[in-house]
């Protein structure tokens, strides 16, 4: 038997056609002597009638379960009246079968197909079963568009696709990185990348002009909320381009692929935000523009009161007093607002003090509700209305605190509140974060870091700045951001070897390290280096918000759980002894087995 048609797109134009489908029983059902099957492809389903007057194909019917992998031979024709599924390119129709084939029968599957509830972990457990259900066949198909897509667009924009080494060399460029043993050189090791940063800026300097590749990363790093050890990147390098030219191809690049895949049309162009805008009005680098609330900037009129809370915060020399104001906010709940107050304490914050505006026109205790209103002077009070511009029956939510206190509470706050009351607009809100700071404070080490990585070049004017006064130093960096996540972020690159070498001193890495960790990228640097710059998309999460699911596991085919284990394969897992000497490796005793 010859397949002719995939079970989903079997419909009317195909009536009174012989088709010849391969598939596997999604569900089967005796309806009184009479045998219904679902046969499953990728394309989805069709149903397949067996009538009892072919004696040997309904035998085989008979014997059919679910999961069963079958060929079936039949007839294509109208499904009768009442009984069409509107839901399927295959509803009108039915295949009423004259021959039916086993290609392999399978066991009883672990779980229903078509299930919605099941655990994430039976899921991944099970992974290739969960992957015939029909949303995972949809999502990775959806994956493969967005690829073909930015593939077509970068090709026509004269990129080149060109890979880029895997096992690479330990850098300290901020992330945290796996080891590959050498088995040839005793105790040495390879890196796995981060990102083919340094090698894309190098081919750059080697001429190639414009370069893309769609790219595994791979980050040591603590599985926070929906992250992979390993993930997926569009890669992108331009050569000779402004920071303005770059983003208005890269711009192109993620309109180009919203409307093949989506057929949406995204705003043209996007906003461009400067990333201390962003901070003061959003809280946040990303802000979910769907959400139209912004925080009021409160710290200097806080600076004249005395309630303790927010003047303690106004006179710090990192503090800052913020507002958010919540149109029709005061019919929260007591219970509602506790529950905010929870959300806002994961970001640190102490509290979440509030005015609920019952009386705009009374600016005091009788017109507005609240356990701070009594430390705070009338003047102050009607300033905080004015500058909030809150009417009767909002509700005004305060921060104070360290500025990036306030600014991750009151940011996340921002969007939670937003969505959770209905304020979000619906649709698809792009911007660029642009003007980014060079430098950011490492608390823990008390060091500057690179905010975004140390090849970033700084802005026009910036270039002896940082060295003096590394905080105002800004980046030619941008970010594109969407319905509040970051889907990609580059930069203009450094392209001066004696520059490079400044950054680097500035982020105290020693001359010695210098050439012992970066040397080849220094001499590349001075053997003629082009301007050049780019980006990098985070693949996975862009599949992931076209294809509306909240979890980048769900576009991924094998992806790993949050503790960096593949359910399905059982990794990571342990070696041989003999691997281990072969990789001159001595594992050490667990922490744990060293205490007990
Ligand atoms: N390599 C950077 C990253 O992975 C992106 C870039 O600057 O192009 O974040």
């Amino acid at each position: 038997m010859k397949r002719t048609d995939y079970c989903g797109q079997v419909d009317r134009r195909h009536l009174g056609r012989t088709v010849t489908l391969m598939g596997w029983v999604h569900r089967r059902r005796d309806h009184g002597g009479v045998i219904f099957v679902d046969l499953r492809d990728r394309e989805g389903l069709c149903q397949v009638v067996f009538d009892p007057d072919r004696a040997t194909t309904f035998a085989t019917a008979e014997t059919l379960r679910n999961e069963f992998v079958v060929a079936v031979t039949g007839t294509v024709r109208p499904r009768p009246e009442g009984t069409t599924n509107p839901n399927l390119a295959s509803g009108e129709i039915e295949v009423l079968a004259h021959g039916a084939e086993i290609l392999n029968p399978s066991v009883t599957p672990p779980f229903q197909l078509d299930d919605d509830n099941l655990s994430e972990t039976v899921r991944l457990e099970h992974r290739v079963l969960d992957l015939r259900r029909l949303p995972m066949q949809r999502n990775l198909k959806l994956r493969h568009r967005a690829a073909m897509s930015a593939r077509r667009y970068l090709d026509a924009h004269g990129f080149i696709d060109i890979e880029t080494p895997t096992l690479y060399k330990s850098t300290p460029e901020g992330a945290r990185e796996f080891l590959v043993p050498s088995r040839i050189h005793h105790g040495q090791f390879y890196a796995l990348p981060q990102s083919p940063q340094l090698f894309k800026q190098m081919l750059m300097m080697a001429g190639f002009d414009r370069y893309y590749q769609i790219v595994k990363c791979f980050r040591d790093e603590d599985l926070r909320a929906d992250r992979q050890p390993e993930f997926t990147q569009i890669d992108v390098e331009t050569s000779f381009l402004s920071e303005l030219e770059i983003r208005e191809v890269m711009e192109g690049l993620v309109h180009t692929m919203f409307k093949d895949v989506l057929g949406v049309e995204l705003p043209d162009p996007f906003p461009i935000m400067a990333f201390g805008d962003a901070m003061r009005d959003y809280g946040s680098d990303k802000p979910d523009l769907r959400v139209p609330l912004k925080l009021t900037e409160l710290t200097e009129l806080m600076k004249q009161v005395d309630f303790k809370v927010f003047r303690a915060a106004a006179d710090m020399p990192n503090g800052r007093v913020a507002a958010l104001n919540v149109p029709g906010g005061a019919t929260l709940t007591r219970k509602e607002i506790d529950d905010y107050t929870a959300f806002v304490k994961i970001y640190g914050a102490g509290g979440l003090a509030y005015i609920k505006v019952n009386d705009a026109s009374k600016p005091n205790e009788e017109g507005l509700q609240s356990p701070v209103v009594k430390f705070l002077s009338p003047d102050v009070l009607k300033s905080i209305l004015e500058r909030t511009a809150a009417k009767s029956g909002d509700l005004i939510f305060f921060g104070a605190d360290r500025a990036k206190v306030v600014n991750d509470a009151l940011g996340a706050l921002r969007a939670k509140v937003g969505h959770e009351r209905g304020l979000a607009q619906p649709g698809w809100k792009p911007l660029w974060v642009v003007d980014f700071p060079m430098f950011e404070f490492d608390e823990e080490n008390k060091t500057w870091a690179a905010r975004h990585h140390p090849f970033t070049a700084p802005k026009d004017g910036h270039e002896e700045l940082f060295t003096r006064d590394p905080g105002a130093t800004l980046a030619k960096a941008y970010d594109v951001v969407l319905n509040g996540w970051e889907i990609g972020g580059g930069s203009v690159r450094i392209h001066k070897q004696d520059v490079q070498a400044k950054v680097f001193a500035a982020l105290r890495i020693s001359p010695e390290d210098q050439r012992r960790k970066f040397g080849f990228l220094l001499d590349a640097l001075s053997y003629g280096a082009p301007p050049h710059g780019g980006i990098a998309f985070g693949f996975d999460r862009l599949v992931a918000m076209m294809a509306g699911v909240d979890q980048i596991r769900d576009v991924i085919a094998f992806p790993k759980t949050q503790r960096g284990q593949d359910l399905l394969v059982g990794a990571p897992s342990p070696a041989t002894e003999a691997q281990l000497r072969d990789l001159h490796i001595k594992v050490r005793p667990s922490d744990a087995a060293r205490t007990a």
